[in-house]
């Protein structure tokens, strides 16, 4: 018997990094599943991964982009026509943004980085947790970031969008806790995916590597996270194992937020 043998997750982001290694976490212990990506690349490489992993693994896949409220109503009704129902929600999919001072930064850029990183997430919340309210049983986890509880400099379309998924967080999990839902976020240090590979180069594009070993000497345990490690916290959220977390935060960066 696994922890999830029978329950439906939902995951965005699910073609890439953080999100393909929840879906492979959950899938090695009976979920099933429903992957929402903008690319539909990266869905289907994630359903082969699962495939191999955890044969026989019931997985819909949904081409969607988190900032259209048209896809997400049909990302949550594919979901529901599928399995009847949702028992989790990773609320994940989210963009770095360029690296810059504010007043190098474009308005436009502002926009594209809030309108997937947090009008995304308040969209995704909006439909999953009606279906989770009228179920009267749900657990949601929302991806902050570091950059969502500290300021880390250059980053304030990306800090602005993590700070306000963390203001959802607290506001939802506070509405939907009398209904039986725990809603609450993680706030991820650096792991590497395509993602932190990309805002490296933007810090040092001659030597990325360089960039990492600086960014790493910060961190009291010298050392990116594991996609295992975020994925193990995401499953325990998400388990109905401690249901009574509610509306909470949880940084898993190796103590370096307590260092800025
Ligand atoms: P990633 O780039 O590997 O994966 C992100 C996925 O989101 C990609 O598959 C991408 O196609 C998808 N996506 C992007 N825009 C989308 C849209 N409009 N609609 C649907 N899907 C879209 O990055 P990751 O590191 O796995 O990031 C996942 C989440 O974790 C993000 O919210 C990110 O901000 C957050 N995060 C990551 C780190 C880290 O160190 N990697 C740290 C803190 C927070």
């Amino acid at each position: 018997m696994g922890r999830f043998d029978n329950k439906v997750t939902l995951i965005t982001g699910g073609g890439s990094g953080i999100g393909r290694a929840a879906a492979l976490q959950l899938a090695s212990e009976g979920a099933r599943l429903s992957l929402v990506d903008i690319s539909a690349k990266g869905l289907a490489v994630t359903a082969e991964e699962i495939e191999k992993a955890s044969p026989g693994t019931e997985v819909i896949t949904v081409t969607a982009d988190v900032s259209s409220e048209t896809d997400v109503e049909r990302y949550v009704a594919d979901t529901v026509a599928a399995y009847g129902r949702i028992d989790g929600f990773f609320n994940n999919a989210g963009i770095e943004g360029t690296q810059n001072l504010i007043q190098d930064t474009s308005t436009d850029e502002f926009d594209r980085v809030l309108s997937i990183n947090l009008r995304g997430v308040f969209l995704g919340l909006k439909h999953v947790l009606a279906v989770m309210k009228e179920q009267g049983s749900g657990a949601v986890v929302n991806t902050a970031s570091v950059g969502g509880i500290r300021g880390t400099g250059l980053q304030s379309p990306y800090a602005t969008s993590k700070h306000g998924v963390v203001g959802l967080t607290r506001n939802a999990g506070v509405e939907y806790g009398q209904y039986g839902v725990s809603v609450n976020a993680i706030a991820p240090g650096a792991v590497l995916t395509p993602m932190v590979e990309e805002y490296l180069r933007q810090l040092d594009p001659d030597n990325p590597e360089e960039a990492a070993r600086k960014f790493l000497s910060d961190n009291p345990m010298k050392r990116f996270a594991t996609l295992d490690e975020v994925a193990h916290l995401i499953a325990f959220l998400l388990s109905g194992e401690a249901p009574f977390i509610n509306a909470a935060v949880i940084t898993i960066d190796g103590g370096q937020s307590y260092r800025y």
